[in-house]
């Protein structure tokens, strides 16, 4: 089978391989020459679900516990404060305990970011 150079974009116009830097975790982790496809009339960077695994593969290598968790919480009140509860599955991989210490960084209006101590 003959290796698919050019990908079509929703838009209909043919993209472009080429390799590319992948910024993630808001620039925290730079992966170069990256696979991927480039749509010249959308100006965006494709990348198919292959060359998505192959960069989930990178990022195993650099960070080898790389596990990325998203839960939805729902927000409840405790005392004159609001509290999330925070999961067996997220306070085990965390090793956080009761009483334990954690760090709240309040990154803007829609994110905070808690640090384990
Ligand atoms: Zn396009």
């Amino acid at each position: 089978m003959k290796k698919m150079e050019k990908l079509k974009c929703v838009c209909g116009a043919k993209a472009e391989k080429l390799k590319t830097d992948l910024e993630l975790f808001d620039g925290t982790i730079l992966l170069k020459d990256v696979d991927a496809y480039y749509c010249p009339e959308c100006k965006e960077e494709i990348l198919t679900t292959d060359q998505l695994s192959s960069v989930r593969e990178k990022l195993r290598g650099i960070l080898p516990n790389f596990e990325a968790f998203s839960l939805r919480k729902k927000v409840t009140q405790l005392g004159n404060s609001l509290s999330i509860p925070l999961s067996k599955e997220i306070t085990e991989f965390m090793h956080l305990q009761k009483g334990g210490e954690v760090k709240i960084t309040v990154k803007n209006r829609q994110r905070l970011i808690i640090d384990v101590c």
